[in-house]
């Protein structure tokens, strides 16, 4: 059955990680029906450390009332402070300081999160499949069928690809389209009860040090949120970090530390175990973010941006509630799509490719070698000091966006 001029469009999610769950949840509130597809079983954990929610995403999660379960994960964080490997303070940044609503930020495993969006959009009754791993899609006038590795299929008119940094729908797009760009640190890190370190209450303390890059923060319950980024020129062979055992992750980060001034030995030696460490990986530009009416990346699929950022997860919130607005507001149900999907790019581009290179500029700030160093421990005090002097403002770009679902999106 041809559906080119039906009203009411049907979309498949590829991908139940942070974007997808949200975009259907943005999707029914826009009358519009669709299903999630998720590769991994239900109740698999989500592999990662912790990361920074920051108020942007917060805040995209409001537009659509899909806020609740995070207000009060994790913990709140109302100030960066940086000091270099001997102490010595480079300044400290507010957190989304300028927003009238509030919000600033906070640190959560990347489990909670997903987690959490998975949960509620279930609850509110979005379809999930889970253990479905997305293969390749056929396209035909009726719309799309996406194909999937037990052999079953699903149909729709629009499929996304909320698939992530290694996404297969945008190979489908595109199959020359750009691969993940190595950035050169790792991240490891963790939540250790019962360790407390001597930061003020909400301030997260990152460390320039003169090795590696590393970073704490007390929590209210008495414990101790950290991570660290070790650096690594070259990209690990696929498996090589997994094949490093607790003990050698631990012997590679005390040696890293080295004579820094601060707890970071201690922390190392009280973190709960498996000390485990991840590549990382951004996306500069994706030249075509979709195919023209029947195929969209959202996300990390676009735009990967390195965790330096603190803006991947919010990224991807919003995408999705910016292309569930698109969805909903472009004249023409299934005919209207190509118009849709080019309004949801142009709305997105600008604004996910500068965060990419912001990640990409601080990720290589923590990898810097000796002269680097030099430069870098001269450079950032201007930055911070401005940073704190204007209240934040600065920084607003990053953290003070606000989407506003009900409005009208014009075409
Ligand atoms: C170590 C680390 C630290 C990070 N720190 C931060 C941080 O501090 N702040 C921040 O905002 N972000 C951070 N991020 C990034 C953040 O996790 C991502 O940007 C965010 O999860 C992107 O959401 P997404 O929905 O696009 O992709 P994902 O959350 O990656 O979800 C993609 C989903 O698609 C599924 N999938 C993949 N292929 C298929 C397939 N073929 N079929 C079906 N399903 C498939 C995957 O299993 C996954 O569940 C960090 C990431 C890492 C790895």
């Amino acid at each position: 059955m041809a559906r080119s001029g039906s009203d009411t469009v049907k979309v498949i999610i590829i991908g139940g990680g942070v974007g997808g769950p949200i975009l259907a949840l943005a999707l029914q509130r826009a009358g519009i029906e669709s299903e999630v597809f998720e590769a991994r079983e239900a109740e698999a954990e989500e592999r990662g450390s912790w990361l920074n929610f920051q108020a942007n995403g917060m805040d995209a999660l409001r537009s659509i009332d899909a806020a609740g379960p995070l207000e009060d994960a994790g913990y709140e964080v109302d100030t960066m402070s940086f000091v270099n490997g001997k102490g010595r303070s480079l300044g400290q940044l507010p957190m989304a300081a300028r927003r009238p609503d509030g919000l600033t930020s906070r640190m959560l495993s990347r489990d909670a999160l997903a987690r959490g969006l998975r949960t509620l959009a279930e609850e509110r009754g979005v379809t999930m499949h889970y253990g479905r791993k997305f293969e390749t899609a056929r396209l035909d006038p009726a719309g799309v069928c996406a194909v999937f590795d037990d052999g079953s299929e699903a149909r729709g008119d629009l499929l996304v690809g909320a698939d992530g940094v290694w996404s297969k729908v945008r190979t489908l797009i595109d199959p020359h389209a750009a691969i993940p760009r190595y950035v050169p640190v790792l991240n490891t890190g963790g939540f250790i009860p019962g360790l407390t370190v001597d930061v003020p209450e909400k301030e997260f303390r990152m460390q320039f040090g003169t090795r590696c890059f590393f970073a704490w923060m007390p929590t209210p319950d008495g414990g101790t949120v950290w991570f660290a980024n070790p650096p690594r020129r070259h990209e690990p062979e696929r498996g090589a970090l997994e094949a490093i055992d607790d003990a050698s992750w631990r012997a590679l980060l005390h040696e890293l530390i080295g004579q820094d001034h601060g707890p970071a030995h201690e922390i190392i030696d009280a973190a709960p175990g498996p000390v485990e460490a991840w590549a990382t990986y951004d996306l500069p530009t994706v030249a075509h973010w979709h195919d023209g009416g029947r195929m969209v990346l959202l996300g990390d699929a676009a735009h990967a941006v390195a965790p330096s950022a603190g803006q991947g997860a919010s990224m991807a919130l919003e995408d999705a509630v910016t292309l569930a607005r698109c969805l909903r507001d472009v004249p023409g149900g299934v005919s209207g799509l190509p118009v849709a999907l080019a309004r949801y790019e142009e709305l997105r581009r600008g604004r996910t490719e500068k965060i990419v290179a912001h990640g990409h500029r601080s990720a290589n700030d923590k990898a810097a070698g000796p002269v680097g160093r030099v430069i870098r421990d001269a450079m950032l005090p201007v930055i911070f000091r401005r940073a704190s002097r204007d209240g934040g403002a600065s920084m607003m770009w990053l953290q003070g966006s606000h989407v506003e679902f009900e409005e009208r999106v014009a075409f």
